[in-house]
């Protein structure tokens, strides 16, 4: 098929771009390089341009003859999304709904939209399955289950075959190095503990260790980034039209925040310094996936389920990369 992955310069979509290349598909980046990198992908595969920008969309789908999306383009800090909620309604949200104009004028009628565990807020219960209901704490969640309800309305009106794909926790890196996490500013766990390790930053803030989970730290749902890749071609093949479907990704085995830490030190076979402190504002306790109808509907299974094999790819990479990109090989 002829994709257009947007924000395939970004962290999940560059990884998505490298599996939908592998399997035969060709595929074109659409992505405004306000946070991906160029390097991430092939030179004559990025188109740089908005989502707002209909003209750049429309000439793109014209000259690659787009037939189906891959839809990463998205803000995705939290904690920005809540101190800034107008630049993430502008760009997710109707940033969204320009790219499905363009693909309406064009006819594609096949999406896999990169949605979140955020969506479902503080679950009530764990596992967390596709009916847990959807109650985001933030506007970043709110931007997502917006364009999820989209969607879902599409479908029905236009007879598109669209999956959200909820992630959990997205984690690790390309096997060869190559490609991997690179985001300013980083906020997340384990690229932080990695930095730490490698001296390259201070001890790192280890938010709230009085949740009710077994050592008291946060659990999450950590799944490797080329397992979701590898999602995504699944659910490309299995699009059908005038459907919906939401599936969550993880691997639906949860760890915590401790146990994290423990990882990155075997890993590393060195200490990482941390500084225990409280907790952050709209953290839960716990997320894990139940990731039975991804198994069932896109025949998919994780292949990389331990947590030190996760933090392994994403040690190589930072090890290989102290800089990120901006000391990339390619
Ligand atoms: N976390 C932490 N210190 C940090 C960053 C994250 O203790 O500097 C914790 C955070 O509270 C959460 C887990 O690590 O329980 C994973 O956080 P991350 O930001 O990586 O992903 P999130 O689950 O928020 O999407």
């Amino acid at each position: 098929m002829r994709i257009l992955v947007t924000g395939g310069a970004g962290y999940i979509g560059s990884h998505a771009m490298r599996a939908l290349t592998a399997a035969g598909h060709e595929a074109w980046t659409y992505d405004n390089l306000s946070y991906g990198h160029p390097k991430a992908v092939k030179e004559d595969r990025l188109v740089i341009g908005d989502l707002l920008d209909k003209d750049r969309l429309d000439g793109t789908f014209v000259q690659n003859q787009i037939e189906a999306v891959l839809h990463f383009a998205a803000f995705a800090f939290v904690g920005e999304s809540v101190t800034n909620p107008g630049i993430y309604y502008r760009n997710n949200v109707a940033g969204s709904l320009s790219l499905f104009e363009v693909m309406r004028r064009h006819d594609v009628r096949k999406i896999v939209f990169s949605s979140t565990c955020a969506t479902y807020g503080i679950p009530d219960q764990i596992p967390i399955t596709e009916q847990t209901p959807q109650r985001p704490i933030n506007p970043y969640g709110h931007t997502k289950l917006m364009i999820e309800q989209a969607l879902r309305d599409y479908s029905r009106a236009y007879g598109w075959g669209c999956v959200a794909l909820r992630y959990f926790n997205a984690s690790g890196a390309a096997a060869d190095g190559s490609i991997g996490e690179d985001h300013t500013p980083e906020t997340h766990l384990i690229p932080l503990l990695i930095a730490a390790a490698l001296g390259r930053r201070g001890p790192v803030k280890i938010f709230g260790t009085d949740y009710p989970t077994p050592d008291g730290t946060c659990v999450r749902d950590y799944i490797h980034v080329d397992d979701l890749a590898s999602a995504h071609l699944k659910a490309l093949e299995t699009l059908t039209p005038n459907s919906f479907t939401a599936i969550n990704l993880g691997i639906g085995k949860g760890f915590s925040v401790r146990e994290v830490i423990r990882a990155v030190e075997q890993v590393g076979g060195r200490p990482v310094p941390v500084e225990f402190s409280d907790r952050r504002e709209g953290d839960p306790p716990a997320l894990i996936a139940d990731s039975r109808l991804a198994r069932e509907k896109l025949g998919w299974e994780p292949e990389k389920t331990r947590l030190e094999d996760i933090v392994a790819s994403a040690w190589n990479w930072h090890r290989q990369h102290p800089d990120g990109f901006r000391t990339s090989r390619q």
